[in-house]
């Protein structure tokens, strides 16, 4: 049988199932019934693989494997979720090293669900890495570690979550699309939604930005009117059930037959939509038993050709303010339920103002006040070459404590970065990455590399953060005509060995990310592999300085010396002074 991997390279259309784990042993009799829908799964044709959830919706739950044992053993393609909610980088890596030598080759890595739930009260959230940086190390992995180790051979998944409402909440998705694929994501998936234009709007934009040969997997979620409360009610992060939908649901969820035979016409129609426009496949979840994925698949064969227009046209379940990234989406999709308006790609690039809610003017005067003077500080100070920058540089080097640098500048730096950005002294600074937003301090899941897909309308989908931190980055730069530059940069993998340090010291002598970005960028290229881009080359390559320097900060430690400079002579970084 072919690989998921060969699979998606084919022309076929695919049919993958997601099932939800269970919180409880194999022997449950909620896990019975999820391994007896699994052994019928695995003996149809028309289903090609077989998704498991990883702690869904931040509870805990039976790992995924256990539940993916026996479906993989019976010759299944299985996708095993790899979130970075409960586990630290070395133990996502543990967790990859067990899957790829247990014959799970195939990853879906995302950023995870916010925990809510634990044994004894809620758990504490890692977020150690994001998406990028899970599927960064897992294209990593697949090159063999730099050729030190075996190469695993993972099919790497990512999600996309573009229902959004505000313009900043839906480009930042796009461009954080972007990326995950530069970093090495082979399929995507999109977060359930319910509306075609925004289906469309999806394949349009990765068609148009040159990541369109990306296999792109449409998520079909089969509804009750149960379901759809919850999602109305905002109980699942990024998930938009509209009055009008609900309302739908409601109402059908009152037949005798609670609207079964609805929900399952519904399904097979949002899989007709994916198909007509273009998607590789069609993921279905909400998925409790074999006949609801018989009656789906059955009902969608009947459709003509051209059916799933008019389709597309009913399923539109929109907003009212909803930005749309091309103007013609909302005509194109017909009926604009919710009454939808559009917003245009061009408009992003020429400032106007979005469809959706403007910023609150004298909060923006301020945010755009603030932010004029932290790019304004900062390049004066930590801009290469720069007299601040090589001042500062040597004033380190020669301080008594190179990990903090001179007293008075590590009280200085201290006492400004609180009190204008929330600092938590992580030492591995990423102000300039986010318009001068602290993510350790404003962010619930510490993203350092474009929002997670959690925001309702503009706020985190954790209480007490308010606006996302990445809309509001994004609307600083939108005022100065550079938001789509808002990604561009290598991902940002956040050095914990530089906690409590002064990031100003970081950067000047070269210990932060930005100084391994600057490495990356002027690293050479090595040896291409099949699944190798030039920019996984370079990304590896500032991979591979990171942890030199890593060892060399902690061999320093342990021997009480100062900090070892920049060990790559040909970078930006090494080329400054160091006393
Ligand atoms: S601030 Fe934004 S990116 Fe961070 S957790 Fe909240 S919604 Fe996600």
């Amino acid at each position: 049988m072919d690989t998921l991997r060969e699979q998606l390279e084919g022309a076929r259309f695919l049919v993958g199932v997601e099932l939800v784990s269970i919180r409880g042993s194999m022997s449950e009799a909620t896990a019975v019934r999820v391994r007896a829908l699994a052994t019928q799964l695995v003996d149809r044709p028309e289903v090609d693989w077989i998704s498991i959830t990883d702690n869904a919706g931040g509870n805990p739950q039976l790992h995924p494997q256990a539940l993916g044992k026996p479906i993989l053993y019976a010759g299944k393609e299985v996708v095993i979720h790899l979130t970075c909610k409960d586990l630290n980088r070395n133990a996502l890596e543990s967790a990859a090293w067990q899957l790829d030598s247990e014959g799970f080759h195939n990853v879906l890595a995302m950023t995870g669900d916010y925990p809510v739930g634990g044994s004894g009260g809620r758990a504490k959230p890692v977020f150690d890495l994001d998406s990028v940086g899970l599927i960064a190390m897992l294209d990593r992995m697949n090159r063999g570690f730099d050729d030190k180790h075996l190469k695993t051979s993972f099919c790497i998944g990512a999600v996309t979550s573009n229902t959004k409402l505000r313009e900043g909440e839906v480009v930042p998705q796009y461009l954080k699309l972007a990326k995950k694929i530069e970093c090495g994501a082979h399929f995507i998936i999109n977060q359930v939604g319910f509306d075609a234009r925004k289906a469309r709007e999806l394949k349009r934009w990765m068609d148009g930005h040159g990541i369109g040969h990306t296999p792109l997997v449409g998520n079909v979620y089969v509804l009750t009117a149960r379901a759809a409360r919850l999602f109305a009610a905002g109980r699942v992060a990024g998930i938009v059930v509209t009055p009008a939908l609900l309302e739908l649901c409601e109402r059908h969820g009152r037949s005798p037959d609670g609207g079964k035979a609805f929900f399952r016409e519904f399904a097979a129609r949002q899989m007709a939509i994916f198909r007509g426009l273009g998607y590789r496949g069609a993921y279905l979840g909400g998925i409790h038993d074999l006949a609801t994925v018989e009656r789906v698949l059955e009902i969608e064969r009947t459709f003509g050709s051209d059916d799933w227009k008019a389709f597309a046209r009913e399923i539109a379940f929109g907003r009212p303010g909803e930005f749309f990234a091309y103007p013609d989406e909302v005509e194109a999709g017909g009926a604009t339920a919710g009454g939808a308006r559009p917003a245009a790609e061009t408009a992003a690039r020429a400032g106007e103002r979005p469809a959706a809610r403007p910023v609150r003017k004298a909060r923006g005067r301020r945010a755009g006040l603030l932010y004029a003077f932290s790019r304004w500080t900062h390049a004066l100070m930590f801009t290469p070459g720069r007299l601040l920058s090589r001042w500062g540089a040597k004033l380190v080097a020669r301080s008594r404590d190179p990990a903090q640098g001179p007293p008075p500048l590590r009280v200085l730096e201290r006492a400004t970065k609180a009190a204008l950005f929330r600092c938590k002294d992580c030492g591995d600074c990423s102000l300039p990455d986010v318009a001068f937003l602290c993510p350790e301090s404003q962010c619930a899941k510490n993203q350092r590399n474009g929002p997670c897909g959690g925001t309702r309308e503009g706020r985190c989908e954790v209480d007490g953060y308010g606006e996302c931190i990445w809309l509001r980055a994004y609307e600083r730069l939108k005022a100065a005509g550079t938001e789509l530059a808002l990604l561009d940069h290598a991902p940002v993998l956040q050095n914990q060995a530089l906690r409590g340090t002064s990031s100003w010291a970081n950067n000047w002598l070269g210990r932060d990310h930005s100084a391994l970005r600057a490495d990356t960028h002027a690293a050479p290229p090595h040896p291409a592999t099949p699944h190798t881009t030039p920019s996984s080359e370079l990304r590896d390559a500032g991979l591979r300085d990171a942890e030199l320097r890593d060892a060399q900060l902690r061999d320093a430690e342990l021997r009480g010396q100062p900090q070892p400079p920049n060990p790559n002579p040909q970078s930006p970084a090494a080329a400054r002074p160091h006393g």
